[in-house]
């Protein structure tokens, strides 16, 4: 059986984030491929002291160590990404599956503000988080160790790649009434872009999808456009 974290090493939850993300579906697959998306991870008792912080501010990015809580317990050696079609098997280490031993997450994101005026909220940018997502660690990002643009990434070489999204009139009406509309539909556009749809479903359909963010429903669905693409069209929000 696995060896256990015995104590003095257990961890604490330092942080809970606050996300755009309420539900899974339709979060991307990496932090920086909706750059729009907000989150404020909230510091918790005894780790939300103002001093644990101190100098962060001189940082445009850090790393969080997190747990997926909201994914099973339970591991495999082999595991299906949704890269790979959804099909092919690829050994779980070889992957950033979130079906892993000790669940654990690694996400790089910008810090846009921190906020010291009860406990410690971190503003955030551009991450990939679940609503609730329990954090661990959080440290400042060292572009000059940790940028390599020259590795590889085997068989994910880049980003995965973005379809064309519009909006029907009823979506833009809804959107035009709201104070965060450019903030949201910025989020909207850049997260169905990413095609949230299963692996396997990627032509157009009549089957409409719902997905939820912030704090509405966007309902789309997949069509061709004139040169035969295939575009995501958000019908209501
Ligand atoms: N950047 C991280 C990494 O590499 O460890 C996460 C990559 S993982 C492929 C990203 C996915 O994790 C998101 O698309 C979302 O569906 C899922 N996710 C995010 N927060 C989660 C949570 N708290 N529990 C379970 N799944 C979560």
């Amino acid at each position: 059986s696995p060896e256990p974290l015995i104590p003095p090493f257990a961890l604490d939850v330092i942080g809970r984030i606050e996300s755009d993300y309420p539900d899974k579906f339709g979060i991307p697959r990496q932090p920086g491929l909706a750059r729009a998306a907000q989150a404020r991870l909230v510091l918790l008792p005894p780790f939300d002291d103002p001093l644990a912080v101190r100098g962060l501010e001189h940082f445009s990015h850090l790393w969080l160590s997190f747990v997926f809580h909201r994914s099973p317990p339970r591991w495999t050696p082999l595991v299906r990404p949704p890269r790979l079609g959804g099909n092919a098997k690829i050994g779980v280490f070889a992957s950033r599956s979130t079906h892993r031993p000790n669940r654990l997450g690694l996400s790089l994101v910008e810090l846009t503000g921190i906020d010291t005026s009860r406990g410690v909220r971190l503003e955030l940018r551009g991450h990939d988080l679940l609503d609730g997502t329990p954090v661990l660690d959080i440290k400042p990002y060292l572009p000059w160790a940790e940028s390599l643009p020259e590795a590889c990434a085997g068989f994910a070489p880049e980003a995965p790649p973005q379809r064309p999204v519009t909006f029907s009139p009823e979506a833009d009406a809804a959107l035009a009434i709201r104070t965060d509309r450019d903030s949201l539909r910025e989020l909207i556009v850049q997260v169905l872009a990413q095609d949230p749809r299963p692996a396997y479903r990627n032509g157009a359909e009549e089957r409409r999808y719902g997905l939820r963010l912030r704090d509405v429903d966007v309902r789309f669905r997949a069509e061709e456009d004139e040169e035969g693409r295939v575009r995501l069209r958000v019908v209501e929000i």
